[in-house]
């Protein structure tokens, strides 16, 4: 089966699915014998909150903590006195009778607001699970399997992706999802194996061991002794491959590019500095809260941003403001239906009806950036004018950050690069936003993920663009979308002038050998074959073609 590989390696073992989410028990009353109905009630309770348990027994630390706390909630007293009050006095299901009981008291947790409210989310988790429980269906969420597994789903929130278990989970493969959504982000992130795109993963009967390839974007649902001998062979060089990079980001003939990582919280941050990375390019605020009840407050933020800034003392770290809405839904914002979320108010456009939050993030992250000596600079999502870029700007240097800069994801702003630098202090490319409006291919489809493709002409030609801007500016222009993550489409865009490059931190040391074979000029001649071809697959092959020392880079 092909799909699109989004993060390389392999991994052998057995597929299992990820459960369909529970559904809401329909409120209709039951007829029948109550008494039966309310006697299911207790004993799902338990199971669920004895399981949870089991898993904290096995667990750390947080986690650790964190799953005792949610078996308690389990078994709370009071949810079960509402429950079999529901079903007594109102003849409703045991189902509808948990789920109604768990609302109540979710509505009093984020009533509580601060830390308390914080627990919104587990306690959902667990009303959900009783309610599994006693329909007799799969545990929502991650599965739980007791051994490593490749999980098959038809895609992952990244709420749900965040919360993998990298020991466990050996790979991902999604029948949906393009290459840039923030469903491969994190498997990045996460140094998982993945495949999207896969249509018919679902379909390969649970328990049966496959061997998936993230980098050739397969898999093999039913493996030959052989085939699984292979896999593990490769996999075991390759674990011996990877190693840390040292050094700076340069050409051959020592054009300095600053090479930067993507990171999400302050663990990354350590992780990316510990691999080498000369600072990060894209903090990805959101990631942060995209499990919070509320709008986490000023010293919550101040924190976690401390934690990011100190993992890179006088280096810079770029930090991106809210970046919510579309596939990435902040509970928190409550933003309604939109017909269209990734058109809609998403990114900066969040930020003109809501000031008030961008000013509370703004305050966190100057007050972070006091405590430390890392070089922060500040940067919006979706900007698409210059008069928004210098609004933005404004209130960044309002908060006395010294430097504002944007983020070029809609092709609007690639064009009109030059009066947005006329604000702005610096640009970030971000390839896959800009990818997805650029084709008008929305980079969760599975079908069009070939669209996608950070190598389509069309797409790298706004990267030149602004690119040139940037030099004719003197203003640094970067790119942080995944094309920094293709060794190759690296060298491709240095050539179109870009002059950072952040990515994945376990991406660096690949992306920084290949760059140091390559001269400036080459880089330029190379980006001009990729401009020139007729589509993603003819730009990459006409690149590849010209650079002979990538068989043995192993790339
Ligand atoms: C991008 O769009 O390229 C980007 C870096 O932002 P995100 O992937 O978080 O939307
Ligand atoms: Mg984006």
């Amino acid at each position: 089966m092909t799909g699109i590989g989004v993060c390389p390696g392999l991994s052998v073992g057995p597929i299992v699915r990820m459960p369909d989410p529970v559904p809401e028990p329909p409120a209709r009353a039951v007829v029948g014998d109550r008494d039966a109905e309310k006697a299911r009630i207790q004993p799902a309770m338990e199971a669920v909150a004895a399981e949870l348990r089991a898993r904290a027994e096995k667990a750390e630390a947080e986690t650790k903590a964190v799953l005792e706390a949610t078996s308690v909630m389990a078994l709370d007293p009071g949810m079960l006195d509402l429950a079999v009050a529901s079903v007594t006095d109102r003849g409703l299901s045991a189902a509808r009778a948990v789920f109604e009981a768990g609302n109540t008291f979710r509505d009093i947790l984020a009533g509580a607001g601060g830390y308390i409210a914080a627990r919104v989310a587990d306690l959902e988790d667990v009303r959900d699970r009783i309610i599994a429980a006693v329909l007799g269906v799969p545990m929502p969420g991650i599965p739980d399997p007791g051994h490593p597994f490749i999980l098959a789903a038809r895609d992952l929130a990244p709420a749900d992706t965040a919360t993998v278990d990298p020991d466990k989970v050996l790979g991902f493969v999604t029948t949906e999802g393009g290459p840039t959504s923030h469903t491969a982000i994190l498997a990045r992130a996460l140094g998982v194996p993945a495949v999207v795109a896969c249509i018919g993963a679902l379909s390969v009967p649970e328990g049966t061991t496959v061997v998936l390839d993230g980098g050739a974007g397969t898999l093999d649902p039913a493996p030959n002794d052989a085939a699984v001998l292979d896999a593990e062979k490769r996999m075991a060089a390759r674990r011996g491959a990877i190693h840390v990079w040292r050094g700076e980001g340069a050409t051959a003939d020592g054009r300095r590019i600053l090479l930067l990582a993507n990171v999400g919280d302050p663990s990354s941050a350590r992780a990316a500095a510990a691999a080498g990375a000369e600072g990060v390019g894209l903090f990805r605020t959101e990631f942060l809260f995209l499990d919070a009840a509320t709008e986490p407050t000023v010293t919550e933020q101040e924190k976690a941003y401390t934690e990011v800034f100190a993992a890179f003392p006088h280096h810079k770290v770029v930090l991106r403001t809210l970046d919510a809405g579309a596939d990435k839904p902040l509970a928190f914002l409550d933003q309604g239906e939109e017909p269209n979320p990734a058109l809609g108010v998403r990114g900066l456009r969040v930020a003109f009806e809501r000031p008030d939050i961008l000013d509370r993030q703004l305050s966190a992250v100057a007050a972070a950036a006091e405590r430390t000596s890392a070089e922060v600079w500040v940067m919006a999502p979706m900007i698409a004018l210059a008069s928004e870029a210098s609004w933005f700007a404004d209130r960044v240097r309002s908060h006395g950050l010294r430097t504002a800069g944007v983020m070029v994801e809609i092709p609007a702003a690639a064009l009109c690069a030059r009066q947005i630098l006329e604000v702005a202090d610096f640009a970030s490319i971000g390839t896959n936003d800009l990818a997805q409006y650029t084709m008008a291919a929305d980079r969760m489809a599975g079908p069009l993920a070939a669209l996608n493709d950070p190598w389509q002409p069309g797409l790298l030609r706004l990267v030149q663009a602004t690119g040139t801007a940037g030099a004719e500016a003197g203003k640094s222009v970067g790119v942080c979308g995944e094309a920094a993550s293709d060794p190759v489409l690296a060298v491709v865009l240095v050539g179109l002038g870009v002059v950072s490059l952040s990515m994945s931190a376990r991406i660096i040391s690949e992306v920084g050998e290949l760059l140091r074979t390559v001269t400036l000029e080459e880089c330029t001649r190379l980006a001009g074959l990729a401009l020139d071809a007729g589509d993603a697959q003819t730009a990459k092959a006409r690149v590849r073609a010209e650079l002979p020392q990538l068989a043995e880079l192993g790339l």
